[in-house]
């Protein structure tokens, strides 16, 4: 049985991403500024949960995993989550903030990772410490090199753009990327519930940067079909790619390729939408696929075509660390 999720404006759902976690070690200053508090009372989902959803957007003809969190690899059965998804048939990607990564990425290579995302908001160590409420700069840096040499098909950089915090490393970034093989996107602020205020002081618009990019030689890559809504920049005398992803740019909604799956089950159709739907009663026996299929289909009307960011609308999102971004 293979199908497939489309919707009536011709977006086509291949990318799940998975929180698989709530809880996160760093305090993000515009995500989880108090750090992680314990708020949810039922569990995360069990490896047997995760492995019946997984089946289900199989079925659906999902292609891409996303695993996230809150910070992931904070959960311990993570390499047998990346073994389950591998082998039945997803590319599987992870987000982390790569705290203690080399010690890590090793076994979640070997469990079948094959794309690695790491979020680093700063080039210089006491900026990194002040927006993440961790001294890891160095360690970091270190780390990702690691990684780099196991050779990943892919690597990324994840760099939330902050006007006054670190607008004006854009040349430290672009010599980060000089040699090294790594995609760096910069990602617009996004605003939440919990960070009205650091959004109003900190968000810029990615457009400047752009211009700034293209003056500098930077050509536009085409987009492959279904690639989701980063553009992304090469330049011949840099082996690494600068990207952007910007949620306020006309269309952006337009080339939404993924639906979210909290740590709890919970089906969200729209980052900044309002509400999910519980998928855990169908995961609790192999014998509901059929039905689980069927739920996530006739649950799909109920994506809206665009989010309503502009009109100061962020649904009820409180914290990206719910749905992992
Ligand atoms: N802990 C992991 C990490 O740090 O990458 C995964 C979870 S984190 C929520 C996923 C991504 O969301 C990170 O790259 C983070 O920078 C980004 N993020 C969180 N809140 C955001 C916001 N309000 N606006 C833009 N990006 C945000």
């Amino acid at each position: 049985m293979s199908l497939a999720l489309n919707d009536p404006q011709g977006r086509q759902f291949r990318y799940l991403r998975l929180s698989v976690t709530d809880v996160c070690n760093y305090r993000c200053a515009y995500c989880l500024p108090q750090g992680y508090k314990k708020c949810q009372t039922s569990p995360e989902l069990t490896l047997s949960e995760i492995a019946r959803l997984l089946r289900a957007f199989s079925v659906l003809s999902f292609k891409k995993l996303r695993l996230t969190g809150g910070e992931p690899t904070l959960r311990d059965d993570l390499p047998e989550i990346i073994r389950e998804a591998s082998s039945s048939g997803f590319q599987v990607g992870l987000t982390t903030n790569g705290y203690r990564l080399a010690q890590k990425v090793r076994r979640l290579k070997e469990s079948g990772l094959s794309l690695l995302n790491v979020s680093l908001d700063s080039m210089s160590p006491q900026r990194f410490k002040m927006v993440t409420g961790k001294d890891e700069f160095t360690n970091l840096q270190r780390d990702l090199d690691e990684a780099l040499a196991l050779g990943f098909d892919r690597i990324k950089i994840n760099t939330v753009l902050l006007k006054g915090l670190n607008d004006d490393e854009f040349p430290q970034f672009l010599e980060y990327v000089k040699q090294r093989p790594i995609t760096l996107r910069f990602i617009e602020l996004m605003p939440t519930e919990q960070n009205k205020e650091f959004f109003h002081q900190h968000h810029t618009r990615s457009d400047l940067f752009v211009k700034e990019l293209k003056s500098l030689g930077w050509k536009e890559n085409s987009k492959e079909a279904n690639s989701g809504p980063a553009t992304e920049y090469s330049h011949e005398e840099f082996l690494g790619k600068i990207g952007f992803i910007s949620p306020y740019a006309e269309n952006f909604c337009a080339q939404c390729n993924r639906l979210r799956v909290s740590a709890r089950g919970d089906l969200r159709l729209c980052l900044f939408g309002k509400g999910e739907v519980s998928l855990r009663d169908y995961l609790q026996d192999d014998e509901s696929l059929k039905e689980l299929v069927g739920f996530i289909q006739n649950t799909l009307h109920l994506k809206p075509v665009s989010h309503s960011l502009h009109e100061g609308d962020y649904g009820d999102m409180r914290t990206l660390s719910t749905y992992g971004g």
